[in-house]
């Protein structure tokens, strides 16, 4: 948490789902269960603690104080009466005696009186085993006890869990309120439209982000997906060179690019006259239509989800870079690996 911003901040893409909370603190209606939907970057785990710290911060007014011993040892994950269950390191989940300790430690009286609280981040990586158990206490809760669920896709969580807990949504911030927001909150001199072009609108992973080596990423990989278009880029060694070389950084920069495409298709009414893959925007030629750019924008979300499986990432990252050529270059100038394997799932 040390780049990030102190509890006391009030971020501008949370004010909603900030004051809503803090005004449910204050009248003591806070559910005992709140699903924080959060988009990812954007700061879920952040609003946790900062909701954790709102209940148990003495000197909070509308805010946590972000600076009293207990908004202190929240933000440094060190609070007694807060409990923070995230995947322990190297492995992909939450598992059930993570969930159980967390329960027994809420049953516990609270140190300092007020609510114990549980912070479940990221609730998508809670297994089913982990996910029934919570379950009964999402049921019949302890008296005096939080919990507060961080997803940036609850519709991954199963439907009894999501049921029993209270959502709260923060939308996603958009590019010129995080460019705004990244000028005023950081006293470096960065480029962070460079900077966002590798991490996206995602105002707290650009932070936490090394400005030099995104933006270098960034310019790396748009210059691979330029190249693409004009049928200069060697698809496959490309693929097998990603796939084991910051595979989740560069599923964000491809997205980026085509985002930054789908607006400027969006600019000329949908209908995308200038695009293509190989041409700087607004670039000429014909080629990616909006519908290509988006189905390209859904194989990068199926790409994303399969980081932590063992798939082959190469072969998912072949067919990605295969969306994005245009279809005359698609027909014929390169046939890529899995059409040589006769993988008729994988061909475009
Ligand atoms: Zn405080």
């Amino acid at each position: 948490m040390s780049a990030l911003p102190p509890l006391g901040a009030s971020l501008p893409w949370m004010r909603a789902a900030q004051q809503a909370l803090s005004r449910a603190v204050e009248a003591d209606r806070l559910a005992h269960a709140v699903l924080l939907q959060v988009p990812r970057g954007a700061g879920g785990e952040w609003l946790a603690r900062w909701c954790a710290a709102r209940v148990l911060c003495r000197a909070a007014t509308l805010r946590p104080c972000g600076e009293c011993l207990d908004c202190r040892r929240v933000a440094a994950d060190q609070h007694p009466d807060c409990l923070v269950v995230q995947p322990i390191e190297d492995s992909k989940e939450i598992r059930i005696d993570q969930v159980r300790e967390a329960i027994a430690g809420l049953a516990l009286s609270s140190h300092g009186g007020a609510r114990k609280v549980a912070i479940l981040a990221p609730a998508e990586r809670l297994n089913r085993n982990a996910a029934n158990s919570l379950l009964k206490t999402l049921e019949e809760p302890t008296r005096g006890t939080l919990l507060l669920l961080v997803a940036e896709a609850p519709g991954k969580l199963p439907a009894t869990v999501r049921s029993r807990c209270t959502r709260v949504v923060v939308p996603a911030p958009g590019r010129a309120a995080t460019l705004e927001w990244l000028a005023a909150h950081s006293t470096a001199r960065v480029d962070w439209p460079a900077v966002l072009a590798a991490v996206g609108d995602r105002p707290l992973a650009a932070l936490e982000a090394d400005p030099a080596a995104a933006a270098q990423l960034a310019a790396e990989v748009q210059s691979s997906l330029d190249a693409a278009g004009t049928g200069q880029l060697d698809l496959v060694a490309t693929a097998e060179r990603w796939s084991r070389d910051g595979y989740a950084q560069r599923l964000d920069c491809i997205e980026n690019w085509i985002t930054e495409r789908v607006r400027a298709a969006a600019r000329h009414g949908g209908r995308a006259p200038e695009m293509r893959a190989g041409a700087h925007l607004p670039g000429a030629g014909v080629a990616l239509n909006i519908r290509a750019l988006f189905e390209a924008l859904d194989l990068v979300r199926e790409a994303r989800g399969l980081a932590e499986s063992t798939v082959n990432k190469s072969l998912v990252l072949e067919r990605l870079l295969w969306r994005l050529l245009d279809p005359g270059e698609r027909a014929g100038r390169h046939p890529g690996r899995a059409d040589r394997a006769g993988n008729r799932d994988l061909t475009p």
